[in-house]
């Protein structure tokens, strides 16, 4: 084999091991890094009757990890890679009751509990040789189906309106910039209009506190 040959080998090997590596890594670590990044720019919010609150409502979930609140008015929620749950609080005052809160903390749980960043990273890492952008928003899509299922199951299974959550997401959806909630399905495809017909319940007290958090 000649000198140049070889050499061409070399760098070939090296270009494939460098996209490889990239590909692999890349929407693992972008998420991972994105999420970080976003409690080092807004910082948590470290108030106690919620946190009491937040804990009672995930103690009765059955999900044993934390949660806690990213100091920013974005709308937002995600799990960190180990399991550990955030929400923000321009979120948290959109909600109405508890049971809305039990829904986003279930679909972001259900996330981390069914293994969908990795396997993401995954499909990322052995991408198909047809349509990989189209497979890749279907995977996408049915994670967030299945979050959504996952939590609807469990609100249900423990004493939670798992309905409540559609009058979030439809109040959400009428907000001009909301049509879409950061990387999750489009607000509108989530929406059950049959399950809008369960009244929606007017906590006070549910306010209250999220009142007095957004004022601490
Ligand atoms: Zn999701």
């Amino acid at each position: 084999m000649s000198h140049k040959l070889n050499l061409l080998y070399v760098f070939t090997a090296l270009l494939l091991h460098f996209f490889a590596t990239t590909l692999a890594t890349e929407p693992w670590n972008t998420d991972q890094q994105q999420d970080h990044q976003l409690i080092k720019e807004h910082g948590l919010i470290h108030h106690v009757l919620f946190n009491q609150q937040c804990q009672k409502t995930l103690a009765q979930l059955a999900i044993t990890t934390t949660c806690q609140v990213l100091n920013s008015d974005m709308i937002n929620a995600f799990s960190l890679a180990d399991g550990n749950l955030v929400i923000s609080l321009g979120l948290l005052k959109k909600t109405r009751n508890r049971d809305q809160m039990a829904h986003v903390l279930a679909h972001e749980f259900a996330h981390h509990q069914l293994d969908h960043f990795h396997e993401l990273a995954q499909f990322i890492a052995k991408p198909p040789t047809f349509f990989p952008k189209r497979k890749l928003h279907k995977l996408r899509q049915k994670q967030e189906h299945d979050a959504d299922d996952w939590a609807d199951e469990r609100l249900q299974a423990h004493g939670f309106d798992h309905r409540q959550i559609h009058h979030l997401w439809q109040q959400l959806s009428q907000s001009e910039q909301l049509k879409k909630w950061s990387d999750h399905a489009p607000l509108q495809k989530r929406i059950d209009t049959k399950a809008l017909q369960a009244t929606v319940l007017i906590d006070p007290e549910w306010r209250l506190l999220i009142r007095d958090l957004s004022q601490r």
